[in-house]
């Protein structure tokens, strides 16, 4: 089975695959405990969903298997949306 664990940080959201480490590390109690990016807290749980984390890797990215949401860092968490689009108000002709 795989394991995934992803960092707490969402400017960060670095995605782990354990699965080799678990079987490295059976005598120790914790794997990992820190980010090895930015030394945030490491979740086994998905950050949207909170369920255990479930990674799938379409085109190479991250993504959440249970809520399919990109696992990647969000430097701007405050993104601004997309400007209203400008409504065609043009002049009848009759
Ligand atoms: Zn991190
Ligand atoms: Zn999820």
């Amino acid at each position: 089975m795989t394991h995934f664990v992803i960092c707490e940080n969402a400017a960060c959201h670095f995605v782990l695959d354990i699965s080799n480490q678990e079987r490295q590390a059976t005598r120790r109690q914790s794997i990992l405990s820190a980010c090895p990016e930015c030394g945030s807290n490491l979740s086994s749980t998905c950050p949207f969903s909170g369920r255990v984390l479930l990674v799938h890797w379409p085109g190479g990215l991250p993504h959440c298997a249970c809520c399919h949401r990109k696992l990647q860092p969000n430097p701007n968490a405050h993104t601004p949306p997309p400007g209203p689009a400008p409504i065609a108000n043009a002049a009848k002709h009759h």
